[in-house]
Formats: structure tokens, C-alpha cells, sequence
């Protein structure tokens, strides 16, 4: 299933011993040959020991730590304590705690082993009450998670397990005063698996404040995307960006893409020109309650949505099964976000698109992607969409400007040269010749 991956991979998952639970549930997910990243961090993990883990968006980094840490539960049973966790899980947006949360469900399914998301945007008081009944995983952002800890609805003080997952990500969403005050909390020995998509000096220099004796896992090459995505990109004005949107979509009969806008304004622009051509989109970014998300995601991934139009910060870690198409509507500030936003398409082995829209101003951002992936991304001019380049630019603006100007005080006239628009010296004049007596 992982086409790219297939050379590396050689072990099956039965030939872990898993416990006999955990292996009927990978079994019931059709899951048979680890990735490289699983095939690395199960190994390692399940023994106990620290890791610091970077792998590909889309990779089946879940199951490298929940696979690991599942069978170590299942090897040294206790009774569900209310309020107290074995394991503690960070993420950086509550989309990502909730599809964490589905996942690991799946594979603790045949086990007693109890997983709850939390995240804000949703009242407390539910969340509460489960923490007091008891759950042995907890998976949160951290804001959510100080909460209830203040509250007292949850003791870290036991937490064996701590897995911080998009480490890059919580350091830029500034989170980390906030882990590491959680951190603090708890008193047992516990192992930690610090899990990133990429992987800069700042993620590295706190792996080694909160990880002892780590191993360092690069399955894959740093800050790589997956090698199943195509990338191509089309030049085009800001403003012809909708209509080329639109006519890609009738021509290439998308079925089904993410689109990503840097702002939520320009999210909230293109949902309204789709509406306007009937366009079944919706639309997912902070402004929107987390009711009204959380059913943009579903109706997206059930295919009762065309388009799904998402912020960042919205869309980071959704795993949609098939998803051919990620637009990017605007390309990001930072070149590693590209990494992530295209990470949604070419999971799991399957081809993938990523079609990024780029005007004038871009380029250099474009620059800076095609270093980080290594790689040159393929453009696709169309003439119907002909975007001026600064030299083009400047001709036009030549041709249409005089080619002379006359300076207002001293009422010399300039001329001026139409192709390189520089000054032209005025020839000197010839000497007036003294009058012969
Ligand atoms: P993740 O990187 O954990 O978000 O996983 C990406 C996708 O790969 C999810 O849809 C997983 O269900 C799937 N997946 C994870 N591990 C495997 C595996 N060993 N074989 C096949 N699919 C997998």
C-alpha cells in the first residue's frame, strides 16, 4: 500500500508478537507491512526508551507511538484510576486531538483501554465528567488540558507515557510554557516520544531538555514531502485566482479537494464565489464554532462536499482516505507549512496532487519551498491566465509612457530612451562661434 516506501519495508507487524489484541486490531485496520517509521520507533519504543522521531506527514505516525505504548499497557495491566491517565498525548489543534482519538481507538478496540480527546471550544463540563470516570489515554492540546488541571478533573502526576506530537508546530503556536509547566507535573518515571513532520535546531534543542538518553529516528529524509505527491504550480494574477480556481475545477473534474487560503477573509471570499456557482464547499477556519468544523470535516470526508476551504491552523493533520487534490489558494509564509499542507494528499502510498496558485509576489516563496523539498516544482502557464512577469511589465508600462518629459522650471525637455527608459544626454551644443570683428 505505501508504493514509496515499499523498497525499505520488509517486516510484517505479526512478526512483532504483538499482544494478541492489539494484533486483531492492526489486522481489522488492513494494516500488514510497517512503514519506515514504524519499523523503526516500534522497535525501539515498546523497550521503553525515549525517541525522537521525524517522519513524513502521512506515514502512519500514529501507530509508530500508539502501537508501542498500547502493548506496553497491555504488558503491565493496571485498573482504570478516575482522574489519573497513564498516558498523556499533546497536539496542537483540537482536529488533530480528535483524529488521534479515532485512530488509537481503533487499535486499543479489543482491549479495555479507554482513549478521550479534549480540546476547547466545547464546554467542560462533559469532558470533566468522563476524567472522573476515568480514562487511561488522555489526547489534548495543551490550553484545554491547563484547564481541567486547574480545575482538578485530572492529575498527571502517574502519566507513564507522554507522546508530543508535531513538536515544530507547538513551539511556533508558542505552547511551550505550557508543556513544559504540564511536564512538571508528573512524578513518575515516564517515557516521552517527541513526534515532527520537521525538525529545526529549536525542536532539537528541546528534545534534549525534555528526553533521556533518546534514540533519534529519521525514517525519512528531513523536512522531505512524501515522494507520491505531484507538484505543479500555476502563475496567475491575485485577483484571477477564483476564476482559476473555478475553471480548474470544471476542466480537471476534481472530485474532491482541500483548498488552502492564508486568511480566514479569503477563505470566507472563496466560499461565497463557489456559492455563487453552485459549488457544494464549506468552509473550516478558527472563526467558525467547533460544531460547524467538526461537520465541514465530516461532510467533506463522506464526499458530500466538493470543497473544502481551510485556514492552516484549521486543517493541519486531517486525514482524509483518498484525497487526490490539495489546492494551495495561497502559498504559506513558511516553506515547512507547505510540507504539512500537502501532507493531507499522497498518504498512505497513494498519488497525490498539490497545486499551488502563485502570484507575482510568491515567487520568492516559491523559491524557498522547491529548496526545503528538494525538488523543482513543475509551472504550468496558461494563456488565458497570463500573468505579466516584471520585464514584460516594465515594456508595457514603456510603451505606453512618453518619450520625453520637460523639466517645469527650467523647461529643458528630457528625452528619454523607450527600452531602457534611462536619460538620454542632450548632445552638447556647438560653441557659438565669437562674432568676427
Ligand atoms: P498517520 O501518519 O498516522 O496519520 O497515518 C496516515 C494513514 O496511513 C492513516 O490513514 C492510517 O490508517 C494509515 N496507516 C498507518 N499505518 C499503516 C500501515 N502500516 N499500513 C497501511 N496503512 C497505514
Amino acid at each position: 500500500m505505501f508504493l514509496s516506501a515499499e523498497r525499505e519495508i520488509s517486516m510484517n507487524f505479526s512478526s512483532l508478537d504483538l499482544a494478541p489484541e492489539l494484533q486483531q486490531a492492526i489486522d481489522a485496520c488492513g494494516y500488514k507491512k510497517m512503514t519506515p517509521v514504524q519499523q523503526q520507533a516500534i522497535v525501539v519504543a515498546r523497550r521503553g526508551r525515549d525517541v525522537l522521531a521525524s517522519a513524513q506527514t502521512g506515514t502512519g505516525k500514529t501507530a509508530a507511538f500508539a502501537v508501542p505504548i498500547l502493548q506496553q499497557m497491555l504488558a503491565r495491566p493496571k485498573a482504570t484510576v478516575p482522574g489519573t491517565p497513564r498516558v498523556l498525548i499533546l497536539t496542537p489543534t483540537r482536529e488533530l486531538a480528535e483524529q488521534l482519538a479515532t485512530n488509537i481507538a481503533r487499535y486499543a478496540q479489543f482491549t479495555e483501554i479507554s482513549v478521550l480527546a479534549l480540546y476547547g471550544g466545547v464546554k467542560l463540563g462533559g469532558q470533566a465528567s468522563k476524567l472522573k470516570a476515568g480514562v487511561d489515554i488522555v489526547i489534548s492540546t495543551p490550553g484545554r488540558l491547563l484547564e481541567h488541571m486547574t480545575l482538578k478533573n485530572v492529575e498527571l502526576a502517574k502519566v507513564e507515557f507522554v507522546v508530543l506530537d508535531e513538536a515544530d508546530r507547538m513551539l511556533d503556536m508558542g505552547f511551550i510554557a505550557d508543556v513544559r509547566q504540564m511536564l512538571a507535573q508528573i512524578t513518575s518515571g515516564h517515557q516521552t516520544l517527541l513526534f515532527s513532520a520537521t525538525i529545526s535546531p529549536t525542536v532539537n534543542e528541546l528534545a534534549h531538555k525534555l528526553l533521556t538518553n533518546h534514540q533519534e529516528i529519521r525514517a525519512t529524509q528531513l523536512n522531505s514531502a512524501a515522494d507520491t505527491v505531484q507538484h505543479v504550480m500555476y502563475p496567475v494574477a491575485e485577483e484571477d485566482k477564483t476564476r482559476l480556481f473555478k475553471t480548474l475545477l470544471a476542466e480537471q473534474n476534481w472530485y474532491q479537494v482541500l483548498v488552502f487560503t492564508s486568511t480566514k477573509e479569503q477563505a470566507d471570499k472563496l466560499m461565497a464565489a463557489l456559492k455563487t456557482s453552485k459549488i457544494d464547499a464549506a468552509v473550516c477556519h478558527a472563526d467558525k464554532s467547533q460544531g460547524a468544523r467538526r461537520r465541514a470535516i465530516a461532510d467533506f470526508k463522506s464526499a458530500k462536499l466538493q470543497v473544502l476551504i481551510a485556514t492552516e491552523v484549521a486543517a493541519r493533520g486531517l486525514d482524509i482516505q483518498g484525497l487526490d487534490h490539495v489546492v494551495n489558494y495561497n502559498l504559506p509564509y513558511l516553506p515547512e507549512d507547505y510540507v504539512h499542507r500537502i501532507g493531507r494528499t499522497g498518504r498512505a502510498g497513494q498519488q497525490g496532487n498539490a497545486i499551488s496558485f502563485v502570484s507575482r509576489e510568491e515567487e520568492r516563496t516559491v523559491e524557498r519551498i522547491e529548496r526545503l523539498i528538494n525538488s523543482k516544482i513543475k509551472r504550468i502557464s496558461r494563456p488565458d491566465f497570463a500573468v505579466s512577469n516584471r520585464e514584460s511589465l516594465l515594456k508595457t508600462v514603456r510603451k505606453h509612457s512618453k518619450n520625453s518629459r520637460t523639466n517645469k522650471v527650467s523647461q529643458t525637455v528630457i528625452r528619454m530612451d523607450k527600452t531602457s527608459g534611462a536619460k538620454i544626454k542632450p548632445k552638447a551644443k556647438p560653441k557659438a562661434k565669437r562674432p568676427t570683428k
